[in-house]
């Protein structure tokens, strides 16, 4: 007869890493996000062999107190919502606090951090989720996070990942996107040592596209704005001699936070409709404002699904916007 047991801690975490940690890029999604989230102005990002032996996230933001450093590991440990009613009037990349505990359950972490204006940083070795070292140290103001080894002790999970070159493109794609949707934030991505990107971060979306997506794809790029009830879109289009053979400079956010959607997509492209050649394909990056209620960010665990509430609103306004 099969008997029914209750998992232990150690195997919860492990199955809720799944949901939020699929691969290196979404390390490098959480952490930078995280590093934003705690103001920073300045994030350098380090992936090694596609992210698998390394991702290393360096920011100049607000620091960890060292007495709450133990606490940012548990599970639904955040400080950036206190109860139900905050959920609400969330307005911060992240909020459910699972990312930290859900990572260090599946790597080895080491955390370096120290809070602005403390005497001294601190230094915590986290191993299977379990904080096996902390000590104080001399360090900058701010946070690295050194993420070593993901998957090591789930090896079902390891044996899932691509080879290096598609987790090390997956990264890239991740702190590309964060980058972009956060012009004022500056943002170095290095991969095994050599500099893939780097974004002044002054505050300018034209500076952001063209340090990202390259002069071609910025010299195409005519901006665009509009506005309708209680939703707003600003950003880039191109113009329709710059189709492209495929939808990989499409980027969309929804109040700053990167997304993707079909419905925008296909505003975007009916908009096109008689000035692209078929299976050409417009180029876009799309800054949506929507007011707190027309949207729910909270239907996907990466949070890179929305729902809107009235869809036909926001399809209209983009569509007639572009
Ligand atoms: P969440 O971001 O959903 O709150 P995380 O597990 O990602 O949950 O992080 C837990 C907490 O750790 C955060 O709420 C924040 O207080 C702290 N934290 C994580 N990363 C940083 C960072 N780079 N700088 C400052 N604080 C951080
Ligand atoms: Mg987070």
């Amino acid at each position: 007869m099969a008997t029914i047991a209750v998992l232990d801690q150690n195997t919860i975490d492990k199955i809720a890493a799944g949901e939020v940690v699929e691969r290196p890029a979404s390390v490098v999604k959480e952490l930078v996000e995280n590093a934003m989230d705690a103001g920073a102005t300045a994030i350098t990002v380090e992936i090694r062999d596609g992210g698998i032996s390394l991702v290393r996230i360096t920011d100049n933001g607000s620091g960890i107190p060292a007495e709450q450093v133990p606490l940012a590991f548990l599970r639904h440990a955040t400080s950036k919502l206190h109860d139900a009613q905050g959920l609400e009037a969330i307005g911060r990349m992240g909020f459910r606090g699972e990312a930290l505990a859900a990572i260090a359950a599946v790597s080895r972490i080491e955390l370096i951090t120290r809070e602005k204006g403390a005497a001294e940083g601190v230094r915590v070795v986290v191993q299977a989720g379990d904080i096996i070292d902390m000590s104080p140290i001399g360090c900058p103001e701010g946070t690295s996070i050194t993420v070593r080894d993901i998957f090591h002790n789930t090896p079902a999970r390891l044996k899932f990942l691509k080879s290096d070159r598609s987790e090390a493109s997956a990264c890239i794609s991740a702190a590309l996107h964060c980058a972009l949707g956060r012009p004022e934030v500056s943002v170095r991505l290095k991969r095994d040592g050599e500099e893939v990107f780097f974004t002044p971060g002054d505050g300018r979306a034209e500076s952001e596209v063209y340090a990202l997506l390259g002069r071609e794809t910025a010299r195409g790029m005519l901006p665009v704005s509009g506005k309708g009830e209680s939703m707003a879109v600003t950003g880039f289009t191109s113009s329709p001699a710059f189709g492209r053979g495929n939808r990989a400079n499409q980027h969309f956010y929804c109040n700053g936070r990167y997304i993707k959607s079909v419905l925008l997509q296909s505003a975007v492209e009916q908009a096109y409709r008689n000035t692209l050649l078929t299976g050409k394909f417009p180029s876009c990056v799309l800054y949506l404002e929507l007011s707190r209620g027309a949207v729910d960010v909270n239907v996907h665990p990466a949070k890179t699904e929305v729902k809107f509430s009235d869809e036909k609103k926001v399809f209209d306004l983009v569509y007639q916007t572009v």
